[in-house]
């Protein structure tokens, strides 16, 4: 026994898109961990984030035969993001877990990272060591934008982390009072604090199912992401800005020098359209990130629900 004689609860979210293939045998893997540790109750909070295939109808199922299943399910697909924070608010547990359905993140990390809270740790985090079965390409963006994170944004993300980790109830309470609706999580988790353990554990290859990832959706992410933590590349701008007015300033010196020295020149055109050109495409790239800015202001004013909930056995809590 870990926890000494008191019944812990732990909450564990599971968002759930068009995972129909691999719920039972989720549920019964993890029940399987979940019962052989004792002093801990478990309770499964299932997102189904607006399905097209039958995973709302397992999870219906799964809920109607066991009394530890709960579940909320979207009017429609909101994004992972969305899911996970639909989850954790409908928990209540003196610890919650994270986890993805599709058993890539295995349940048999449970024990080291429930004995990881009962040694203090506010948090304990898996982290994958290999990339095995990632397509190379896939592998290589994904370690650019971390280290390109790190360079810019004032918090610092683990390589290889993975939304697969356990929390004490005042961290999780923490994560959801940062209620932005552009969540990216890998950021919002390291900018609450607390003190994280990170396990390693060895990537497994997803057996059932596909990814729900498109290399579109990562880079729109890894945007996301970055926008969302850092104000470095309005900077880079305003920068770029003072570099170039600087550069234009000696060139209009230069020529006005050798204006007066040689006489009236007529500048070549080649010159003339690589500056229209390079100048074109500098301004370009500056409004792009005002843009991406300003369009984080926008969805955010507009301050629209997270979610939207269609069924669930949870009693809403009155938050956004
Ligand atoms: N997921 C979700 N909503 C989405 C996409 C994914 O809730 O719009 C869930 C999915 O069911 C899984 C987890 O998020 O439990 C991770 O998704 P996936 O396995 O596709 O991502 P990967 O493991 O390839 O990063
Ligand atoms: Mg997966």
């Amino acid at each position: 026994m870990i926890g000494g004689l008191i019944t812990k609860n732990i909450d564990v979210v599971v968002p759930c898109y068009n995972e129909e293939e691999v719920l039972n045998l989720f549920y019964t893997e993890t029940e399987k961990i979940a019962k052989s540790i004792q002093g801990y109750n478990f309770t499964y909070i299932f997102v189904d984030d607006g399905s097209k295939d039958n995973t709302l109808m397992t999870i219906l199922q799964l809920a109607k035969e066991n009394d530890n299943v709960k579940y909320i399910s979207f009017s429609r697909n909101f994004g992972k993001e969305a899911g996970m924070y639909a989850g954790l608010q409908a928990t209540t547990g003196d610890y919650v877990i994270i986890m993805d359905a599709d058993l890539q993140h295995p349940p048999t990390l449970f024990p080291a990272m429930i004995k990881s809270m009962e040694e203090g740790h506010d948090c304990c985090a898996a982290r994958r060591t290999t990339r095995k079965g990632e397509a190379p390409i896939r592998s290589m963006f994904s370690r650019m934008f971390y280290r390109l994170n790190n360079k810019i944004c004032d918090v610092d993300l683990v390589q290889g982390a993975v939304d697969y980790r356990i929390m004490t109830r005042q961290m999780v309470d923490s994560i959801l009072e940062l209620s932005e609706v552009q969540r990216f999580s890998k950021g919002i988790f390291a900018w609450v604090g607390f003190d994280t353990e990170w396990i390693p554990y060895e990537n497994v290859e997803r057996t059932v199912g596909t990814t729900k990832w498109s290399f579109t959706g990562l880079f729109k992410y890894a945007v996301d992401g970055i926008t969302a933590f850092s104000i470095t590349p309005l900077r880079m701008v305003t920068g770029m800005g003072f570099t170039i007015s600087i550069f234009a300033f000696i060139y209009i010196i230069v020529t006005l020098i050798q204006t007066f020295v040689y006489g009236i020149d007529v500048p070549g055109y080649v010159t003339t359209l690589s500056a229209v050109l390079f100048l074109g495409g500098i301004i370009e790239f500056s409004l792009g990130i005002l843009g991406e800015y300003i369009a984080h202001i926008y969805m955010e004013a507009k301050d629209r629900p997270i979610y939207i909930t269609k069924t669930s056995n949870i009693e809403r809590k009155d938050k956004k």
